[in-house]
């Protein structure tokens, strides 16, 4: 449960969770419906990053205890511009299933959208940071098209002669993380039982924020009535 002073009766605004596994375009799509509904944005994945970053850069194993630095991080480490390789996130995916490190972190979060509300993107804001939020999406896709979107969005060339190695190599990737995620003891990636669940297979990403702000825009006008 919340802590009393983060139920939704004492925040200053809704709180959206947007979550879903790897390269499902949770990013894209919170920071729009952010934008859209006028609140902050945090991508909580970033916490994990920087703190499997950290480990990484004093050498450290992130499977290896990493409460320590999820305990001294800074807003400053979320700037960093070496978070999203892919070493950093197969880092983060070990450091976020540590009991301690998940706990040294949830406070963050609830009070990112104490003043005004939030959307945040991640794998269990619904399920656990926020099981009362207002909003639930968890937005999906299959390996086969998450590893394709993110080949592409890394500048990927798809009549180059390594494509099919690249993208075998990047889905294999990403359904390694997601097991991870989805079988670690806790807060496991799954989705709430009362999210709305988005498949993006066969829509565009104008598509799914317009899906999204549907659910959103319908939600918010009940709670509000
Ligand atoms: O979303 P992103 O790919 O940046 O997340 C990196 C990793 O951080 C995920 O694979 C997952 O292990 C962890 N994470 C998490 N809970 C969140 C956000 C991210 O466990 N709310």
């Amino acid at each position: 449960m919340n802590p009393p002073w983060s139920t939704p009766a004492n925040r200053g605004g809704p709180v959206v969770a947007v979550d879903g596994p790897a390269a499902a375009g949770k990013g894209t799509l919170a920071r729009c419906l952010a934008d859209a509904l006028g609140l902050p944005y945090l991508d909580t994945g970033l916490l994990y990053r920087a703190v499997g970053r950290i480990a990484l850069d004093a050498g450290r194993d992130p499977a290896q205890p990493a409460q320590d630095i999820a305990q001294a991080l800074l807003a400053a480490d979320l700037q960093r511009p070496d978070l999203r390789v892919a070493e950093v996130a197969q880092a983060a995916s070990k450091v976020a299933a540590q009991p301690a490190v998940r706990a040294a972190l949830v406070d963050t979060q609830r009070r990112f959208a104490l003043d005004r509300g939030a959307v945040l993107d991640g794998r269990d804001i619904g399920t656990a940071i926020f099981p009362d939020a207002d909003v639930k999406l968890f937005i999906t896709a299959s390996p086969a098209t998450r590893a394709m979107r993110r080949f592409l969005q890394m500048g990927g060339d798809s009549t180059a002669p390594d494509c099919a190695a690249r993208l075998h190599e990047m889905e294999a990737a990403l359904r390694a993380r997601d097991t991870a995620d989805a079988s670690r003891d806790v807060a496991p990636m799954r989705a709430a039982a009362d999210a709305h669940v988005i498949e993006t297979d066969t829509l565009s990403a104008q598509a799914v924020l317009a899906e999204a702000l549907r659910i959103a825009r319908a939600r918010l006008a009940i709670i509000r009535a």
